[in-house]
């Protein structure tokens, strides 16, 4: 009889990959069959593993699940807080990686949108794997490698797109590229965007009307620097493209 694999051992390998960027290179189970995994454990009794046995409320794992959850402080940490943390994303998905359906490491606290948007797929290539909250470079979340630019009209749009650093290497940079793209990032932020500018143009017309367009850039500009959202949030990238863009803070609005 084959030696089951020490649990730990199996932990160790994915802490270690997961520091290096790499877990693209975990083992994968594939093809439609239902292949034995783990010692006499098929692929389909480990995701059941998950949704029986983590998941369901009474179920002495239900406790686990319910901290991993909470860890995130209720915002959703793959597309930047936007939306309220619902469920557990595995990062390696089960269908792929099942060995892995439980370990709390590959299981990151994510809202509906982003466990939905998420496919079941995972790319082979390091160069395009979604970012990791647990492990991943701390760069990632404290420089800026999302921007935005203002569509003048009323109302404007505001497009958001990547922009890292000239200095990241050239796997980080395609790294963030494809989180933005398998999260639809764009579209999330722009949604939160055009429901957020009309506050900002009322002000315009109203208490800020007398201002030069220098000074409410200004205001603008310190509105896109708050500590209390993280550096690539949505609104603080939006604020600091409107208040570099001169259509909007030349514009009184005073035609609506
Ligand atoms: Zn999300």
């Amino acid at each position: 009889m084959a030696s089951i694999p020490d649990p730990k051992a199996i932990e160790e390998a994915y802490l270690a990959s997961a520091y290096s960027g790499v877990l693209c290179s975990m083992p994968r189970t594939v093809g439609n069959g239902d292949p034995i995994v783990y010692g006499s454990l098929h692929k389909s009794e480990l995701m059941k593993l998950y949704t029986q046995y983590f998941v369901q409320k009474g179920k002495p794992a239900r406790e686990l699940y319910d901290l991993i959850k909470v860890s995130a402080g209720g915002k959703c940490p793959l597309c930047g807080g936007v939306g309220s943390v619902r469920t557990l994303d595995h990062y390696l998905p089960k269908s792929t990686f099942p060995l892995y359906s439980v370990m709390p490491a590959n299981l990151v606290p994510c809202c509906r949108d982003c466990n939905t948007d998420k496919l079941d797929g995972f790319s082979e290539s390091p160069d395009k794997q979604a970012l990791h909250p647990y492990f991943d470079d701390s760069k990632f979340f404290t420089e800026k490698w999302i921007e935005a630019k203002v569509v003048p009209g009323l109302p404007p749009v505001i497009e958001y797109y990547v922009s890292a650093p000239e200095n990241w290497s050239e796997r980080d940079k395609s790294r963030v590229s494809c989180h933005f793209k398998y999260y639809r990032l764009a579209s999330k932020f722009s949604v939160e965007a055009a429901a957020d500018i009309p506050e900002t143009i009322h002000v315009r017309r109203t208490i800020m009307s007398s201002i030069s367009p220098y000074d409410f850039s200004m205001y603008l500009f310190e509105k896109g620097q708050t500590p209390a959202l993280p550096i690539n949030n949505w609104r603080r990238v939006m604020f600091s493209a409107l208040a570099m863009d001169p259509w909007f803070c030349e514009n009184l609005f005073d035609e609506i």
